[in-house]
């Protein structure tokens, strides 16, 4: 502080200090020698001066402030102080407490208090400037609130009864004193807790378990200082053990030693029963889970174990239908094989051996043709696991091509097309070949008297309104269609096929688990099966499996993505096998400010059914595929769901399968094709109703 004595005064209105006046010089003395912060303002321009325990006041301001009017030194205050000042200035003593200022001292405005007086200087008999001397109360008043707010929580939980006794312990003189509360729930004489016992003697009531934690949570606690909580149980004059909380701190002297450990007790036990009663539960839980969890590990085995039955049933069915036309090859490879031998015999036994040389290259090529042909047939029907790599669909159809041709034969002709550069896909290679392979039954078979088989893959970007269209996330997909020339498929009939067991063969010849099989590998390979079909004209069966990208993430499961969806008003469910019907309904619904939830057969209708989530209204497409048709899956929805309200949409062929027209309460009917305003009309009624 050598800057405010060394200070020249002589640049300030007040001129060198040697020719100050008598009161000013004083008045500076005084300040300077002083501990308490105190500033002056000195003549018509209120100089300013300060002494050292102020210029920590002046924050940034120091020491630029020395000698300015003072005014400037404080203008955001300068609207608060200015009455006292003129007060002083007046000619009297000012006095105040805990003044309010909001100051800016470190470039933000704080709120501060102060304690300080105004007093008028005189030179003579003129008041020419004044004194003031501050004290700053912001940290005591800060503490006096939060002593008040502590006092007040100790007050409440005490008259709450979670504290159930309160303890002084004086550490250098090991005094323990305690109060009656305290006495009580340590068994101990309370008569004894006034005078102050010792730690020991406290300690003989802990359980003879906790006694050693008690202590060294008590030891650790003095060492580092600060606060402290610790449970174990005590004994009290009933016999019985109880268990409590100790919550305290300990204070440690300016020299570094502990000298108060005080603190409250808090009544536990009663948590602690219910904790421990939690604690039962939560084991009880874990175990009904993990037996659960067995019991559906067992069930899935059981599940994949029928799967993979019905899978390679299917690949035999598809073996069988290879071996009628397999049948013919190989006699005819035989044939050639045989009767080049007998030529060779022939031609040697004539000694025309030159000629030999013809029959064994036939004969060889034969044999070789038939070995491929084995080769590939044994791949085909070998048990494969399931497991989805990255696949070359192009490298895949090239390598089955052979193999159709001859399941074919020769009166359907087969024409592949692959786009260049095709995406790979994610897929059971051996699946897909089997798909594949059942797609060109299926089209030879329905074409008995010959025509075109067309094997396609195309990469397919989906934007939104395409996905949606094929009940697809939007991205990259690549098709694999089959194209026939055959008898083609009634609309009716393609919203059977993906049922298991649907056929339209004779007995013997179909077992209508072909495009069931190619539907559930498609979904589980994240695509999807389409059929397009035109009755005499031919069809085309496409399975869309999404591109493989090796960096992509995992797309959210379908549910969650469904879930995130529904938080708005009404919900709807509609399930529905024909993604036009759906986009149609969803598109209507949407317009109203529903908000829709789709599935595509009823499979998933009732596990959305089944979950918790709200839903206001079923419409449910009647024939559907899933297991059940629409009112199957609206009865088993009712059980758990017995207001849920349902409104079919069905063709005039389904009208049986809802029960003679005759609806439970709730439910309500149209029929395709239906006006879109009188879709409106009726979601409209039944989510009021
Ligand atoms: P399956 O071939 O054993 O009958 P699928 O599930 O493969 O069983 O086919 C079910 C039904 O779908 C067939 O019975 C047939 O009526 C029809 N179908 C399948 N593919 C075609 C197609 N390419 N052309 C005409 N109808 C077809
Ligand atoms: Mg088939």
């Amino acid at each position: 502080m050598q800057y405010l004595e060394a200070f020249d005064w002589s640049r300030t209105p007040l001129g060198p200090k040697h020719a100050w006046p008598q009161a000013l010089r004083t008045t500076h003395d005084i300040m300077m020698s002083s501990g308490f912060a105190m500033c002056a303002a000195w003549g018509p321009d209120r100089t300013f001066l300060y002494n050292p325990a102020y210029a920590s006041f002046l924050g940034a301001r120091h020491p630029a402030a020395l000698g300015r009017p003072m005014d400037q030194v404080w203008p955001e205050i300068w609207s608060d102080i200015e009455p006292f000042i003129t007060r002083a200035m007046a000619g009297e003593a000012v006095k105040l407490d805990n003044l309010h200022l909001a100051m800016t001292r470190n470039g933000y405005v704080e709120d501060t208090y102060w304690t300080c007086s105004y007093s008028p200087l005189r030179d003579g008999d003129d008041v020419v400037g004044f004194l003031n001397i501050a004290y700053e109360t912001t940290q005591s008043l800060a503490a006096q609130e939060r002593d008040r707010v502590n006092d007040e929580r100790v007050r409440l939980a005490l008259s709450a009864g979670a504290i159930i006794g309160t303890w002084f312990w004086d550490l250098p003189t090991g005094r323990f004193t305690i109060d009656e509360p305290f006495a009580r729930s340590f068994g101990v004489d309370p008569a004894l807790g006034h005078e102050g016992l010792t730690l020991e003697q406290i300690i003989q009531s802990v359980h003879p378990d906790d006694g050693d934690g008690l202590t060294a949570a008590i030891d650790e606690a003095i060492t580092r200082g600060g606060s402290y909580a610790h449970q174990y149980r005590v004994q009290r004059r009933d016999g019985k053990y109880y268990w409590i909380e100790a919550n305290g701190r300990v204070d440690h002297a300016p020299d570094g030693s502990a000298s108060l450990f005080s603190g409250v007790l808090i009544d536990v036990d009663e948590r602690r029963a219910v904790e421990a009663e939690r604690d039962r539960a939560i084991i009880a839980l874990r175990t009904l889970n993990d037996e659960l969890e067995q019991r559906v590990s067992d069930r899935t085995a059981e599940l994949f174990k029928t799967e993979e039955a019905l899978r390679q049933a299917q690949k035999m069915e598809a073996v069988g239908q290879l071996t009628g036309g397999l049948a013919h090859d190989f006699n005819n490879l035989l044939a050639g094989i045989s009767g080049s031998l007998e030529l060779m015999e022939m031609r040697l036994a004539q000694g025309r051996t030159a000629d030999v040389a013809r029959y064994m290259a036939a004969a060889q090529g034969a044999a070789k043709r038939a070995a491929a042909l084995t080769h590939r047939l044994l791949a085909f029907s070998r048990r494969q696991t399931l497991d989805p790599k990255p696949t070359n669909v192009t490298r895949l159809v090239a390598g089955m091509a052979e193999l159709i041709r001859r399941t074919v034969g020769p009166s359907v002709e087969l024409e592949v097309k692959s786009e260049d550069g095709l995406w790979p896909a994610l897929v059971d290679a051996s699946q897909l070949e089997n798909a594949l392979l059942n797609l060109c039954i299926n089209a030879r078979d329905a074409m008995p008297n010959g025509g075109r088989i067309t094997i396609a893959t195309t990469n397919t970007d989906m934007d939104r309104d395409a996905a949606r269209a094929h009940d697809l996330p939007e991205g990259r997909y690549l098709s694999l269609c089959v194209t026939d020339t055959g008898t083609g498929m009634s609309p009716e009939i393609i919203e059977k096929v993906f049922e298991p067991f649907f056929t339209t063969k004779p007995i013997g010849m179909g077992t209508g688990l072909g495009l069931s099989m190619i539907y559930g590998f498609a979904k589980q390979s994240g695509g999807q099966v389409r059929i397009q079909s035109v009755v005499g004209e031919g069809t085309t069966v496409c399975i869309h499996l999404p591109q493989h990208d090796a960096e992509d993430s995992e797309d959210l499961p379908r549910e969650i993505r469904l879930l995130s969806r529904a938080e708005q008003s009404e919900i709807v469910l509609v399930v529905d096998d024909e993604p036009t019907v759906r986009l149609l309904v969803t598109d209507v619904l949407e317009e109203l400010g529903y908000t829709v939830i789709e599935a595509a057969d009823s499979l998933e209708g009732l596990r959305i059914l089944d979950s918790d989530m709200r839903i206001d209204l079923l419409i449910s497409d009647v024939g559907l595929p899933g297991g059940m048709n629409g009112r199957q899956m609206a009865d088993a929805a009712r059980r758990s769901r017995p207001d849920l309200k349902v409104l079919f949409i069905t063709g005039y062929a389904e009208n049986a399968a809802l029960g003679d027209g005759l609806l439970d309460h709730g439910m309500a009917v149209i029929t395709k094709p239906f006006p879109v305003d009188l879709l409106a009309t009726r979601v409209r009624e039944m989510v009021s109703q």
